[in-house]
């Protein structure tokens, strides 16, 4: 049973894990379906006002199209960079409608705009999964997210933060997912504090986050 690592930016092939390797639709990369590797693409709101939207995201579509992404973001709302939220906005909601249309689910990256998001979920009635990567907020908030379709991804914060430990614990298992992100963090190292966190072993935390890839991916 591999580890399932639900948002990286390192592209290198690893064994026993099982990877969303997030790519942006101006890299120059070859997406081809090397094992143990998935991949995400969508436009980041850091970089909305340095890139061609219409041209990434119709990138974006022919990935889509040709089966080549098994899910799109990292794409969201971030109140501390970027450009000015209204037109962050308006791309995000791009991002939900191809993920609809596509039926393929979001990975979301999120700033303190966590209320935000889910008065998008609600408002756009989405029904496809959503996943907040780098889940950073309270253990109500994260009930608020999974009562509303929304997926909790745990990074390697999770490893110091004293809250995030408390949201381990709480996430129903059924919406719960970890990650490497940027950092160079082992995904095991994760899975190990989290199984300690949740009083279950590390192959029955595996085994419930396989199921949960399974589902949506
Ligand atoms: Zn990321």
């Amino acid at each position: 049973m591999p580890y399932i690592d639900i948002h990286t930016h390192n592209a290198k092939a690893q064994e026993e894990v099982l990877k969303v390797v997030n790519i942006f639709p101006w890299d120059d990369v070859e997406v081809n379906s090397q094992e143990g590797l998935f991949y995400s693409a969508g436009i980041h709101p850091w970089y909305i006002d340095e890139v061609d939207v219409k041209d990434s995201l119709r990138n974006v579509m022919e990935w889509l199209d040709t089966g080549k992404i098994a899910a799109l973001g990292e794409a969201g709302l971030d109140a501390l960079r970027g450009p000015e939220i209204s037109l962050q906005e308006e791309v995000f909601l791009r991002h939900i409608e191809l993920s609809e249309e596509f039926e393929v689910p979001l990975i979301i990256h999120c700033v303190k705009t966590y209320n935000e998001i889910l008065a998008l979920r609600k408002r756009t009635k989405a029904k496809q999964p959503w996943i907040l990567h780098g889940f950073n907020s309270s253990v109500q908030m994260m009930r608020q997210m999974t009562e509303a379709g929304i997926y909790i991804s745990l990074g390697p914060a999770l490893l110091k933060n004293k809250r995030l430990q408390d949201v381990c614990r709480e996430v129903p298992e059924e919406m719960l997912f970890f990650e490497t992100d940027v950092s160079d963090v082992h995904i095991n190292d994760i899975y190990t504090k989290a199984a300690e966190m949740r009083g279950v072993t590390e192959g029955e935390l595996k085994d419930l986050v396989n199921n949960n890839f399974r589902k949506i991916c």
